[in-house]
């Protein structure tokens, strides 16, 4: 089948349903809590999408109103030792969104512009994202304010002990998990792992203590498959929802934003079904091959060099691991949205996408393998062009469901194999993507209302049952 590079209209209508692009920041919840009604603001623009599905399926005030700040925000500043024997003290966020549906699930990530807003932010996205996927766990998430490029390995150890520390008190196997985001990783998680072990109380309960995070390296709990997660679940709400849009992952042409763990593994897994990797930014530039990236070629020379900038000079005279053709032409940012592709998928940070990528994107869906990668500008024009907006708590959701697979495995001390992952991984990435698809036929919505929708109404249906203390 041609996969044709020219943005057209899809079979499904993009985003009629909701008030979500029209009026924005109107609901009163959002008075009613007192966020500060500042439009860029990433934490004001997600409860809003939040709060707009709530509206649509009559999610009761008192819920919306639970639902629109985090239960906790914990904010802590720690010092330590760096190598020059100088200290330097650093801040940093343990934010739980949400816990009615199990234990506060979700990443830390290490990056220098992490602030409490974005963390808020992340952290009800992980919210919607375990409600969508009906996993046990709520919502959370962590950060510190540093450039881990910037450190040695002995002072990211000594960063991450330390902050292990000093949220010790507010986390726990069965309260609140930790895992990788960006700019930390299974090593990152062993540390703390260990540090919260030997901060435990109790001898006799050590080992389980190292529950206390997901995405740990595999010989002290990790699953199989956990590293690939992210990227792996990506690809299979791809595959469950493609065809419905008239695409055909085999032949496809993709690009992406960002190639480290989510975008690398993402790309190298397409490569296998039969899918074109067209154009890569990250950033330290951008690159791109009509006839194809070599997805192994480029992950390799990601981890050499630590971006894609140099891919075009340094890649092989022929292509290697997916017979694709290889090397690259460097482009311009510009460029780099302009390429035609069927696929953009965004998997590095937030609010890339505003208003002026947007107009230059030349694709016919956008998945969002990142959290929360474009603005409500970006995501409007993206909207009025027909471009399809597959969202971040649908299409981002395999890392924490590998995760809970992590979780699980630890409680009953044992392992699976990664075939075993990765079959359970698809089986709840195709339901997530089902449901989506129904609450999007029933309420003639866009995309990522729909996926709201979808949460909303399992977040609701707890509450119910559970009811409110006291
Ligand atoms: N950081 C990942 C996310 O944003 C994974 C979270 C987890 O595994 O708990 O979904």
């Amino acid at each position: 089948m041609s996969n044709t590079t020219a943005p057209v209209p899809t079979s499904a209508p993009a985003a009629t349903g909701g008030k979500r692009n029209s009026e924005p920041f109107k609901s009163p919840i959002l008075h009613e809590v007192g966020l500060p009604m500042d439009p860029d603001n990433l934490y004001l623009q997600t409860v809003d999408v939040m709060l707009t599905a709530a509206e649509m399926i009559g999610v009761p005030h008192n819920i919306q109103l639970i639902l629109a700040q985090p239960k906790n925000e914990i904010m802590v500043h720690f010092p330590v030792r760096m190598d020059d024997g100088s200290f330097q003290l650093f801040k940093g966020y343990r934010v739980q969104h949400n816990n009615a549906m199990g234990p506060y699930k979700g990443g830390i990530r290490y990056h220098p512009h992490v602030h409490l807003d974005d963390v808020k932010s992340l952290a009800l996205l992980m919210t919607m994202k375990t409600a969508l996927t009906r996993l046990p766990f709520g919502g959370g998430k962590g950060g510190v304010k540093c450039d881990p490029r910037r450190l040695s390995r002995g002072e990211l150890e000594r960063v991450t002990r330390r902050f292990c520390a000093a949220i010790s008190h507010a986390i726990g196997p069965d309260y609140d998990i930790p895992a990788p985001d960006v700019g930390t990783n299974a090593q990152v998680m062993a540390w703390f792992a260990d540090t919260y072990e030997s901060l435990t109380d109790s001898n006799r309960s050590s080992w389980d203590a190292m529950r206390v995070v997901t995405g740990k390296p595999v010989e002290i709990g990790g699953s199989l498959g956990r590293e690939k997660a992210t990227g792996q679940g990506v690809v299979d709400v791809l595959v469950e929802m493609l065809p419905e849009l008239g695409i055909k992952v085999d032949g496809m042409k993709f690009s992406l934003i960002g190639y480290g763990n989510v975008g690398s593994w993402t790309g190298r897994i397409l490569a296998k079904l039969g899918a074109k990797m067209v154009a890569v930014m990250d950033h330290t530039g951008a690159i791109r091959n009509d006839g194809g990236i070599d997805t192994e070629a480029l992950a390799a020379h990601v981890a050499q060099t630590g971006g894609v900038a140099g891919f075009d000079k340094n890649a092989p005279a022929t292509g290697t691991g997916n017979g694709k053709a290889a090397g690259a032409t460097a482009i311009s940012t510009e460029e780099f949205y302009k390429t035609p592709v069927d696929v953009l998928i965004p998997a590095a940070l937030e609010q890339m996408i505003k208003a002026q990528e947007a107009s230059w994107i030349a694709a016919k869906v956008v998945a969002e393998g990142a959290n929360a990668p474009s603005t409500p500008a970006g995501d409007r024009i993206l909207s009025e062009r027909g471009i399809e907006i597959i969202p971040a708590i649908l299409a981002n959701a395999g890392g924490v469901t590998v995760s809970y697979f992590e979780w699980v495995q630890n409680k009953a001390c044992t392992s699976w194999s990664e075939e075993q992952v990765d079959r359970e991984l698809n089986r709840i990435m195709v339901a997530a993507a089902h449901r989506t698809n129904k609450a999007r036929r029933e309420f003639k919505c866009d995309m990522r209302t729909a996926a709201y929708i979808a949460a909303l109404q399992q977040i609701t249906k707890v509450y119910e049952v559970r009811g409110i203390f006291p």
